[in-house]
């Protein structure tokens, strides 16, 4: 048979499973000695079985009933006694804790002739009827849901005929009228009277926490946190001790270090004659820890002792609730404390320092992600600030710049040294060149996963995406908030990617320290002493070798200062874009092979140069040089407007031949679905110049740089390859071009030739590809696209919301890797590239390689590096090095 119910000396803090994190920590304190008020845990299994069932356990009200006659002979007083009762809270205890679970009630087995008892027995009717008014009041609202506000109405109403906003002022008489107006509001609002008997109110109490597990907020908490939906919810019931009996009573809530700053020493606040959560309701004001030594000295000390004792045996940073009932402390539960990423971080070196913890476990307990957000510009939250609206908090960070709504006069801004931010309705890739020159990037559209929000985050740009309230008017160069305000161009505004706030006007910023350490600034601050060290525990941990993913030679410095080793992706696209459009648009009309040279004669110099400093910057270090992926007509202007203006110049009679060349070509590229068009290494077989030309400008840049007597170690990467034949037959003619380039420069250029597996075709037949290539790089974007199916900048803003509900994933794909779907296919050619190729070298390039989870996946599939936008390099450093901590 099951057990169902453990005394609290019966278990302990690893049972969080069967007993939750309240009950198990509880259980904890209990044997450790410490003052804990005896009481019992009704188990998460006991939960499962009620959910499952509809009621409960058929066993489960007789273990209760034994270790209430247990807790009733311990305690030497009867549940619910009407001359001297005993008096029980009801608490809900999941594994983790989460919003949305029922709220504790406090002194059950009060009724009208138990608060009698109470009262003459304590001597105090006082306190006996305001314990009763609370009962009311929370059984009221968390168990028979009458509306709180009731409650809380009719006790401000009573406190205001008193002419007064304490509760401590109101007397037994007002207190008498308050129980029985309580009793009133629950028999019209619930429609049954307050149960009073003590059993009913305890199971009435334990069933509702159990119903609780299923309330609309803890559901959506238990998605977004993807914590399974079937563990269920414990149930602790412990004798009540008093901090409201008077002024030698209280209760309080402690951190045994500083949980914003991670300074060291406790940090608590007291509040008298106070009964559960009153500490931190704000309706009273709290006195610190150091002032309640002076209420109540000797409580105080054996506090201090206790916070001790409970750090050195969790060897980590407690939670704690405690009261104090007439000068005799009780302890009502710990917990590993919540910490801001700077707490984390300084409260991790802090106790390997002391010798609590060890470093591998002090990085254990910081993450990449509190790493990222460390390393966001702030705003001053003291500031006074004027919101506007308030959208998604896209990538983090604070921005300030004026207002700009299409890309080039970002630019023109920008070049001028005007900060900006770019305001869009929703961002294409048409904006990039903005969206690299803005402080930050607001959309009224779109969600988390939308094109603004993904290279904003990328870029380590400050996105706010979706702002709905925002009417973005780019033709007219406005926004208007729905109240009524415009904002227009060149108009300053503010925006928070931390929390999706857009103000108007400049909010204050405050630097980040950990920017400028990376840079290498000497920064002389205790955070980022402990950043600092922390990394190089990491770097010294970590088998995967991180690069990044950079365009530009500003991008590859920054990401080599921030500890990249190398490249891991250089698009090769932005160098078609701007002014070298034109040099684009002849290639495409080319109606000769003569004319296709001239163009590519014409670009050759200047991709080379591109090249070179890039490997300037990366000297030393292996650089990634992705050819040209995406389809033509995304360097040909938008058929519509073409269209228009080829209808304008004919009514003018002009004859604007370039204009119809290039229409012809975008009607014959025109392509209903281009992602599955013509791109990649499809565009490397049908105009074969395009890849030769690439592959010239590489080995001739890094032929000049070696010549110079610096070094340079290009691998040229091939897109989008599904069958070894296609890359055989690029690769041969990128042979080809090596030798010529060789011959012509008299300089060997070391390099390598490999390709991108993103396509699941590719994954499929790695063993085959793997014989052509020296190296795989895991295009982690496309693979995901490719194998669900479906194409991001389409679904995101669409159905992603909607499928992140339902639970279809737990997060985007595009975010963190499907490791049961796209996962496999990496393992899979992980596996057979290498049984093919031993010598093969693998890499990731996909947004993936800067995501916590998916990296500790990479690390575990066995890549040799991951590669990511420069400022995720330090979060993948991190999380490298502890993928490795077992
Ligand atoms: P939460 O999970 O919201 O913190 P708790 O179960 O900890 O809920 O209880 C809410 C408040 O009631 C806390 O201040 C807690 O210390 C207090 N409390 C709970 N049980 C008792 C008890 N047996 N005696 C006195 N106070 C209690
Ligand atoms: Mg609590
Ligand atoms: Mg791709």
């Amino acid at each position: 048979m099951t057990t169902f119910v453990f005394d609290f000396a019966d278990g302990n803090k690893d049972q969080k499973d069967l007993l939750g994190g309240k009950g198990a920590n509880l259980a904890e304190m209990t044997n450790l000695g410490l003052p804990v008020p005896p009481g019992f845990t009704i188990t998460t299994e006991a939960c499962r079985a009620y959910l499952e069932s509809g009621g409960q356990p058929d066993t489960l009200e007789a273990e209760v009933s034994e270790h209430l006659a247990d807790l009733e002979k311990k305690m030497g007083r009867t549940l619910g006694d009407a001359s001297d009762p005993l008096l029980v809270s009801v608490r809900s205890g999941a594994k983790f804790s989460m919003p949305g679970m029922m709220e504790t009630v406090l002194n059950i087995g009060l009724n009208d002739e138990s608060v009698a008892g109470l009262a003459q027995h304590s001597d105090d009717e006082r306190f006996a009827l305001d314990s009763y008014r609370r009962l009311l009041q929370m059984f009221g609202s968390t168990v028979l849901d009458v509306d709180a506000e009731h409650f809380s109405d009719a006790l401000d109403a009573a406190k205001k005929a008193k002419d007064t906003t304490e509760d401590l002022d109101l007397d037994v008489e007002d207190l008498r009228t308050l129980v029985e107006d309580f009793k009133a509001l629950i028999r019209e609002h619930a429609g049954r009277e307050f149960p009073q008997d003590p059993r009913e109110q305890m199971e009435l109490a334990t069933k509702a926490v159990f119903d609780s597990w299923n309330t609309d907020r803890a559901v959506l908490y238990r998605r977004q946190e993807r914590i399974p939906e079937d563990l269920g919810t414990a149930v602790n019931i412990q004798a009540m001790v008093f901090g409201n009996r008077g002024m030698t009573s209280g209760s309080g809530v402690c951190f045994t270090r500083d949980p914003a700053s991670g300074d060291q020493g406790v940090y608590g606040d007291y509040l008298q004659n106070a009964q559960g959560e009153d500490v931190v309701a704000g309706t009273r004001n709290t006195v610190s820890l150091a002032d309640m030594a002076e209420i109540d000295k000797e409580s105080h000390d054996e506090l201090i002792e206790i916070m001790e004792t409970l750090e050195k045996h969790y060897k980590d940073m407690c939670d704690i609730e405690f009261t104090v009932e007439d000068g005799k402390l009780w302890m009502l539960q710990t917990r590993v404390g919540k910490r801001t990423p700077e707490a984390a971080f300084r409260i991790a070196v802090h106790m390997a320092d002391e010798g609590l913890i060890d470093m591998d476990e002090a990085l254990r307990r910081v993450n990449g992600e509190q790493l990222a957000n460390l390393m966001f510009p702030r705003f001053d939250v003291n500031a006074e600030r004027t919101l506007l609206a308030k959208g998604m908090n896209a990538s983090p960070g604070a921005a300030v710049g004026r207002a700009v709504f299409d890309w080039a006069t970002a630019v023109e801004w920008a070049e001028n040294g005007e900060d900006v931010i770019l305001v869009r309705k929703e961002t294409t890739p048409e904006d990039l060149h903005g969206m690299m020159v803005a402080r930050g990037v607001l959309t009224s559209r779109g969600g988390k996963t939308s094109h603004a929000a993904v290279v904003a985050r990328g870029m380590g740009r400050t996105c706010v995406c979706g702002a709905e309230a925002l009417d973005v008017d780019t033709r007219e160069g406005e926004f208007t908030v729905r109240d009524g305000k415009t904002i227009r161009e060149g108009d300053v505004i503010s925006i928070d990617g931390s929390t999706g706030e857009v103000f108007d006007g400049a909010v204050p910023v405050a630097d980040s320290f950990v920017v400028r350490y990376f840079e290498g600034q000497e920064v002389d601050e205790p955070l980022v002493e402990a950043v600092a060290r922390l990394m190089d525990h990491a770097d010294a941990a970590r088998r995967l070798r991180v690069r990044t993913n950079a365009d530009t030679a500003e991008d590859a410095a920054r990401a080599r200062r921030f500890g990249a080793q190398g490249i891991g992706l250089c698009r090769t696209e932005h160098m078609f874009l701007g002014e070298r459009r034109g040099l684009v648009e002849n290639l495409i009309v080319a109606e000769s092979d003569d004319e296709q040279s001239a163009a590519l004669d014409e670009l050759l110099p200047l991709q080379r140069h591109d090249f070179l400093e890039i490997f300037e910057a990366m000297d030393g270090l292996p650089v990634t040089i992705r050819l040209i992926d995406p389809p033509l007509h995304e360097f040909l202007p938008d058929l519509t407007d073409l269209s228009v203006a080829m209808a304008v110049a004919d009514v003018h009679g002009h004859r604007k031949k370039r204009q119809r060349k290039l229409l012809k070509a975008v009607q014959r590229l025109h392509e209903s679905n281009p992602m599955l068009g013509l791109r990649g290494v499809r565009l490397g077989i049908v105009i074969p110049g395009l890849f030769t030309m690439q592959t010239r400008a590489i080995l001739e840049a890094a032929a000049e740089r070696i010549r110079g007597g610096g070094s340079a170690e290009p691998e040229i990467m091939i897109p989008l390859v599904a069958s070894v034949r296609e890359l055989d037959l690029v690769r041969a003619r990128i042979k080809q071009v090596a030798i010529d380039v060789q011959e012509e420069t008299g300089t060997t250029v070391p390099h390598k030739i490999g390709t991108m597996i993103e396509l699941p075709r590719a994954a499929m037949t790695a063993g085959e590809i793997a014989g052509s290539a020296e190296f795989f790089s895991f295009g982690t974007n496309d693979l995901t696209q490719m194998t669900w199916g479906f194409s991001r900048d389409d679904v995101e803003a669409s159905f992603f919301s909607t499928y992140l509900e339902q639970g279809v994933f737990p997060v985007s794909p595009f975010e963190s890797l499907d490791i049961d779907g796209v996962g496999s296919l990496v393992r899979r050619a992980v596996e057979d590239g290498k049984a093919a190729n031993p010598e093969l070298h693998l890499g990731v390039c996909g947004e993936h390689g800067g995501d916590p989870a998916s990296i500790h996946f990479f690390d575990e599939v066995g890549l040799d590096y991951v590669s990511c936008s420069p400022f995720r390099v330090p979060v993948a450093r991190l999380e490298a090095g502890r993928a490795r901590l077992t």
